[in-house]
């Protein structure tokens, strides 16, 4: 029987049509097999996670991945994804990257998921691509400290309200940069040599009034002491603000920045770069302040955190008196 396939007269048109026909499927066939091939890595890297099994609100914590191949890694960590740089790593055939995460102060009690991904690859991880972990987030225990400080610091007027907003917007603006160079290291550098006056995250009652926790931690330290950066980074912001005084912020990169409040004297500009233990400032109290000292705040992805789990020899706690 002859197929209507092969319309020609006689076998050696069908045999002609038929080898065509062979060609052509040959060609979709490999030109399929190319398209699979380009679709698909030679090798996507295999990734791992060190990171901790639970987080207090406003406590930082480091997370190292280690990767079997090369290439820039992602983490997904609330909303934002930080891309981490990766390095060969010595003691092993493979390669590693850290990245410095937080939850927020404040932060709901519950479960956040972790995801490491090989950048370029979509957000839905498969055990080819990426990896997740979940985090709990508990509550960390913050005491309550009550002050006494001027009048025009716990009620201010209009002026100064419109003055401390525009300072917002600036600070908002420095704390959302995302330098994908890491310039930190771990541990950072204690500012001034100071013992903590005042811990991060105290429920602060100023004049009776209660008002916004405390968002760093307070050094003590003498006026006019030299204050270090904590970390190699570059300056974002050197100005005079309402409540924080003569202020220093300094970017060290992957959404870590570091804040230096109350400065006597600024001896940095914007756009400087900064060295690990380099001076930039001196011990003042400018600002809402009962006193000297130095008050050293850490942004992570925007927000507050505790810096004190990051500094060496974290410094003592000696309570009593209070600074802001
Ligand atoms: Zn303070």
């Amino acid at each position: 029987m002859q197929s209507f396939l092969f319309a020609g007269r006689d076998g050696r048109g069908a045999a002609r049509l038929l080898s065509m026909l062979m060609a052509c499927c040959c060609l979709v066939l490999s030109s399929a097999l190319l398209l699979v091939a380009l679709a698909t890595p030679a090798h996507a890297a295999v990734l791992s996670l060190d990171a901790p099994h639970s987080t207090g609100d406003g406590k930082p914590f480091v997370v190292t991945v280690t990767a079997d191949a090369p290439g820039d890694v992602v983490l997904d960590w609330r909303g934002q994804a930080v891309t981490v740089p990766m390095a060969a790593d010595g003691t092993r055939t493979g390669w590693t990257g850290q990245a410095i995460l937080a939850v927020p102060l404040d932060a709901k009690p519950g479960t956040e998921t972790l995801r490491a991904r090989v950048a370029g690859q979509p957000k839905a991880v498969s055990a080819q691509t990426g990896v997740t972990r979940a985090i709990a987030v508990v509550r960390a225990a913050y005491p309550e400290q009550r002050l006494t400080v001027e009048g025009k610091y716990v009620n201010p007027d209009k002026a100064a309200l419109d003055r401390h907003e525009a300072e917002r917007v600036r600070v908002k603006a420095a704390l959302a940069l995302r330098t994908p160079e890491r310039l930190w290291a771990l541990p950072m550098e204690r500012p001034v040599a100071g013992d903590v006056s005042s811990l991060f995250g105290l429920r602060r009652v100023f004049n009776g009034e209660p008002r916004a926790p405390h968002r760093g931690l307070d050094l003590r330290g003498e006026a006019g002491e030299p204050v270090t950066a904590c970390a190699s980074g570059r300056v974002v912001l050197a100005e005079k603000h309402y409540f924080a005084g003569n202020s220093v912020y300094i970017d060290h990169g992957m959404g870590v920045v570091s804040m230096y409040f109350h400065l006597s004297a600024m001896d940095v500009a914007p756009g400087q770069t900064v060295a690990r233990g380099q001076a930039i400032g001196r011990v003042g109290s400018t600002g809402r302040v009962t006193g000297p000292h130095l008050h050293f705040g850490m942004a992570v992805l925007g927000d507050m955190v505790d810096p004190q789990v990051l500094l060496e020899n974290a410094p003592a706690n000696t309570g009593a008196t209070t600074r802001e």
